[in-house]
């Protein structure tokens, strides 16, 4: 690795907060939400990680399921939506994959399967998102219909919450009374949570719950909830200053001459930019550790690099360690100055961000 631009992930925080999720509901299952390349983490090395541990993963593509499959998983692994085409149909058969079915024509689909096929289906029922899931009047008659597929060893009931990041909002109830009156009298599990219905909302915790965010150590919150289970952080993102100079007062730095020094100030540039997935949204006065001093982005995001205000860190030079998010400085406290939140921060790392892991791989 000569270009410093690195992410490195703490296995052992996703354990614990793995763990954590668990404990929530004793006796439920926890599916580990894998998608998007674990949100940036790797979705094998997490995956990996957790093969001890975890009921089931989830991703929202074959590709990503067969990339676990290839790589040695054995649990289930679900897709959350469905086949997308008949190759995708088949490939639920060769990976034997768990799938969603959220609407009636992958259900038609799946009925196809060759009868040896052994999977369990997940019914996404539309509670209120309004983005995927069938209508609450068609929930009986589809559930009738897989149970009754000798392809289908269960069909789970399963909704998700549109606004379950904040707890207090009417649409919460509405989309938990609309999924229990639409399953009255269905059997098999339900499954309700993502990681915010899981922190925040009791009533949703159901036989399977779906983490993502709160694996990998992130707040789904804006405000801090009073009884917050201390998650562990599991990325910390770094990189490493390549330049230092003495700007004088008046001139400017970067791209588009944004930023003016308005007295003589220490400036570093860092190895890391937007094609790192560095947000170019970036504010100035956007925090980062600077040999564990905190001072700030200026100027522009550019490509390959960003600009630092050394003020803070007098002592810095060229090969200073720095920390854009991670233990010490919170990604939720940081993604607001990219104009974000935790979950694109980590999710848009490009390749080129090496992943670095720690913590003893099982
Ligand atoms: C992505 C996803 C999750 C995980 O959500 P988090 O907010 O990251 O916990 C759970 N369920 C479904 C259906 C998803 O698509």
């Amino acid at each position: 690795m000569s270009r410093k631009a690195h992410a490195i992930i703490d296995l052992n925080a996703i354990r614990h907060n793995y763990q954590l999720a668990r404990k929530a509901r004793p006796g439920g299952r926890t599916v580990a939400v894998v998608k998007a390349n674990a949100y940036g983490h790797g979705a094998l090395a997490v995956a990996h990680a957790l093969a001890h541990d975890a009921d089931a993963f989830a991703v929202a593509s074959v590709e990503e399921a067969v990339e676990l499959r290839e790589g040695g998983i054995h649990q289930p692994i679900l897709l959350l939506e469905g086949p997308f085409d008949q190759a995708d149909v088949e490939a639920i058969h060769a990976y034997q994959l768990w799938t969603v079915a959220h609407h009636a024509a992958q259900v038609d689909a799946l009925a196809k399967l060759p009868t040896a096929t052994r999977t369990q289906v997940w019914l996404k029922i539309d509670s209120g998102m309004h983005r995927l899931g069938v209508p609450l009047d068609q929930v009986s008659a589809l559930h009738a219909r897989l149970c009754a597929m000798p392809q289908v060893t269960e069909v789970v009931l399963m909704t998700h919450f549109a606004c379950a990041d904040e707890p207090g909002h009417a649409l919460n109830a509405r989309q938990l009374e609309a999924f229990t009156a639409a399953t009255r009298g269905l059997e098999g599990p339900r499954s309700l949570a993502n990681s915010a219905a899981l922190l925040s909302l009791p009533a949703a915790l159901a036989d399977w719950q779906r983490p993502g965010l709160m694996l990998y150590g992130a707040s789904p919150f804006e405000t801090h909830l009073p009884d917050y289970p201390t998650l562990q952080p599991a990325m910390s993102l770094c990189s490493e200053l390549i330049a230092v100079r003495e700007v004088s007062a008046g001139e400017t730095v970067g791209y588009g001459a944004s930023w003016t020094a308005s007295q003589p100030t220490r400036v570093g540039t860092v190895a890391m930019g937007y094609g790192d997935g560095l947000h170019r949204q970036a504010r100035p006065g956007t925090p980062v550790l600077v040999d564990g001093h905190r001072c700030t982005l200026i100027g522009r995001v550019s490509m390959d690099m960003v600009t630092v205000d050394l003020s803070a860190a007098p002592a810095a030079q060229p090969g200073s360690p720095i920390v854009f998010w991670g233990p010490g400085l919170p990604i939720e406290e940081v993604a607001p100055c990219y104009q974000s939140i935790p979950y694109t921060l980590t999710t848009c790392l490009t390749p080129r961000v090496h992943r670095v892991y720690k913590g003893n791989n099982q």
